[in-house]
């Protein structure tokens, strides 16, 4: 049975703001989380049985069928990871800047338990950058490690590219999220905000708002007070 438990393990949820989630949401989101930790990488995930089954892609995916991505199999994440974007603060687990860099549905070639468990899954990406066909194939565990290797490999169809062609992530380097780089999410940047600078509107969207816990406890201390001050009258 699917379960979070290691994820929850490796995370203080009073000190990042990574969500706590939980278990039990069918469907079948994928999502690629650009994450600059120690080493940038690609955070695969793809829903099944509640959870996000996750896989750090070291030098990320690439759409030449004869580019062979190492992806390590990390814990399951829960569904609600899937819109994190942000800043894990430094010291906690997976420390760094998160990007929502594509996301969209998968849908599995054949079984995706018994691909699992046998270590080749096959599937289809409908994202706005990654679409198309995909192999995940596990390598053998050496000796001494502790994750499952596997390989990210493009299948070869139409959304395949040459060698030749441009890659991805230098082509589409931004959140499709927010549209963001990470440089901006890391400063809390507002990219509608920065573009609207030389408009010099200012929507309702791209307002800045304040942070919620400040606001929530402004309001209540304010309460408190009107209520003092209406009590003495
Ligand atoms: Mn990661």
């Amino acid at each position: 049975m699917a379960t979070l438990s290691t994820y929850r393990t490796k995370r203080r949820f009073n000190v990042t703001r990574e969500p706590r989630g939980k278990v039990g949401k069918r469907g079948h989101a994928f999502v690629v989380q650009k994450h600059a930790a120690r080493r940038l990488h690609y955070d695969l995930r793809l829903q099944l049985d509640g959870v996000m089954k996750s896989w750090a892609v070291t030098r990320g995916p690439s759409l030449v069928p004869g580019e062979k991505r190492l992806a390590v199999q990390v814990e399951d994440h829960p569904v609600d990871y899937n819109k994190f974007e942000g800043t894990i603060p430094e010291g906690e687990y997976g420390a760094g800047t998160v990007m929502v860099w594509d996301r969209g549905t998968w849908r599995p070639d054949d079984d995706p338990h018994k691909g699992l468990a046998k270590g080749h899954l096959s599937f289809h990406l409908a994202g706005k950058k990654l679409r198309g066909g995909w192999h995940l194939v596990r390598m053998r565990r050496r000796s001494g490690e502790k994750r499952d290797n596997w390989l990210l490999i493009k299948q070869r169809d139409d959304d395949a590219r040459s060698a030749s062609a441009r890659d991805i992530l230098k082509d589409s380097p931004l959140s499709v999220k927010t549209g963001r780089t990470l440089e901006e999410i890391a400063q809390h940047k507002r990219k509608a905000q920065s573009r609207s600078k030389s408009t010099g509107k200012k929507s309702r969207r791209n307002a800045v708002r304040p942070k919620r816990k400040t606001t929530r406890k402004a309001t209540k201390t304010e309460r408190k007070a009107k209520a003092k001050r209406t009590r003495r009258r």
